[in-house]
Formats: structure tokens, C-alpha cells, sequence
């Protein structure tokens, strides 16, 4: 097997302190042999939060570079990985909530970054503003509580409580704090962590399978893992007219290591593009 050559038997520390291993760590197992690491007592809430208390510093890539580089540094290994999620609306379809899982895989004794990612509607991530118990449970429901964990917000954001998982908690906040009782609101929001969330972890695992997919591709030039689709090119000819569709008619793969690329035309196995979709025959 090419991958246990470069990673076998190797420690791999997964960055996180939400459970996020029990997605990752299978997988990871599996198909590249590693040993997991976890570091002990890791915060990663420092480097920034989905709650908002902790303000996040800079892009999604650049959040889970921080965060490896330091559970690489806490760990004493070379070999890591880490996710970092964002969650908003749809950039097409703004009503629809959308959750993208960037896993950040580095080598540093091989000197190599590869990255794999998902982004889908597949995602709970909402926010309400309320005014009584009732209005909270409702909300929290249509977001799949008690499975999925939700956080209760001050109406000027301040963070109440996090992770709630359970009716009971949920309604004594509300009448601790007293925030059922006055006119003001308050916010009910979904909690995205990975461990309050098990429609955020199918994510993160479909993430992780991505970024193996790409980690057992090697470069067909150097050998190096990490051979993966950088461009793609439309085109694929009209079954009916030959003229070209919109559609993926081949993948250019490269190589950051040594920069190779290649070409390769049909990725889907499919050589035409249904007359339905051509722009000459179905206008
Ligand atoms: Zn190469
Ligand atoms: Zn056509």
C-alpha cells in the first residue's frame, strides 16, 4: 500500500476537543494506518468560537492552521489534522442554511498540506429570537433537540448557556434567568459543535473521506500523496447536436509538490451531455 509507505504506523494528532475523533479517527485508521493522538487538555475555544464569544481570527483555512500547528507543538508530532466549519446562508439560495467542513491534513516531516472539504444544505444552523419557554422548545425542536444541542443569547449576544441537550435544562435557564418572564426577548440558537451536533459530524466525516481520497491519490510523477482535480473544464458535447454543454467535460489534476498536471477528459465515465441540458437543443 502506497499511503502506510508515507504514513504508516506514523502518530497523527487529531486537533480538537469535541469529540470530532469519533468521526475522524476511523477513517484515518483505516485507510492511511496511522496511530491517533489527542492532545490533552486542548482548548481550542481560544481560536475562536461559533457562539461568538470568542472572536474567530482570520479565514476557515488560516483557524485550522493555528489550531494543528499548535496541538502539533503541545503533541511533539509531525503528522495532524484538523476542522474548522462555517456556517451561513446558501451563496446561491439565501434562505437555505449552509454548512462548509474544511479538514486540514499536515506532514510537516514530508512537507506536505493537503485539504479536503465538503459543503452542503445538510446543516440545522439557525437562530430565533423568543419570548417565553414555549416559543424556545418549539424552535429548538424544529432543529432537532434534544439529539442537537442549542445555546440561549442575551438579545445583545451575550452567551447564557451552551450546549443544552435536555427539556428540563432548557426550561429552568429560561426561568433562572428570568428571561420568560420580562417584555425583552432573548435568543434560542443551534449549538454547532461537533458534539451537540450529529448532523455537523456526518459532515465532518464526509469531509475526512474526501481528504483520504486525495491522500491515496499519489502524483503519477513524483509519488507524492495529495494528487488532486484543480480545475475543472465544461464542455461535454451535446448527445444530440455535439455542440458544448455547460457541463464537466474534464479534470485537470496537479501536484503541489512538483507541480505535474495532467489532463483527464470525462470524469464521470459519461462521453455526452443529455440533449436537456444542452443550450442549443433545450433553450
Ligand atoms: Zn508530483
Ligand atoms: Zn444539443
Amino acid at each position: 500500500m502506497g499511503e502506510n509507505e508515507w504514513f504508516g504506523e506514523r502518530k497523527c494528532v487529531v486537533a480538537t476537543m469535541h469529540q470530532k475523533e469519533e468521526v475522524m479517527a476511523p477513517i484515518l485508521k483505516r485507510e492511511l494506518s496511522v496511530e491517533i493522538v489527542l492532545p490533552k487538555d486542548f482548548d481550542t475555544d481560544m481560536f475562536g468560537t461559533f457562539a461568538g464569544d470568542v472572536e474567530r481570527v482570520g479565514d476557515q483555512l488560516e483557524a485550522a492552521r493555528n489550531k494543528l500547528h499548535k496541538a502539533l507543538e503541545l503533541t511533539g508530532c509531525d503528522l495532524g489534522i484538523a476542522s474548522e466549519g462555517s456556517f451561513g446562508p446558501h451563496p446561491v439560495v439565501p434562505f437555505l442554511p449552509f454548512n462548509q467542513e474544511l479538514v486540514l491534513f499536515i506532514d510537516k516531516k514530508n512537507d506536505l498540506e493537503v485539504v479536503g472539504f465538503v459543503a452542503n444544505t445538510d446543516t440545522n444552523f439557525g437562530s430565533k429570537e423568543v419570548k417565553s419557554f414555549k416559543e424556545a422548545y418549539e424552535f429548538a425542536v424544529s432543529k432537532y433537540f434534544p439529539e442537537h444541542g442549542v445555546i440561549l443569547k442575551t438579545m445583545d449576544g451575550k452567551v447564557i448557556a451552551k450546549g443544552i441537550v435536555l427539556e428540563e435544562k432548557l426550561k429552568e435557564v429560561i426561568e433562572e434567568m428570568g428571561l420568560g418572564s420580562s417584555e425583552e426577548g432573548f435568543f434560542v440558537e443551534t449549538d454547532m459543535r461537533a458534539m451537540y451536533n450529529p448532523t455537523r459530524m456526518k459532515n465532518i466525516e464526509l469531509a475526512t473521506m474526501n481528504l483520504v481520497n486525495k491522500l491515496i491519490n499519489c502524483c503519477p510523477s513524483c509519488q507524492t500523496p495529495g494528487f488532486e482535480v484543480v480545475d475543472r473544464k465544461k464542455g461535454l458535447p451535446c448527445e444530440y447536436c455535439h455542440r458544448p454543454t455547460d457541463l464537466i467535460k474534464s479534470d485537470l489534476w496537479g501536484c503541489k509538490k512538483c507541480l505535474h498536471q495532467e489532463e483527464r477528459e470525462y470524469p464521470t465515465g459519461v462521453r455526452f451531455a443529455d440533449p436537456s441540458r444542452c443550450n442549443y437543443c433545450n433553450p
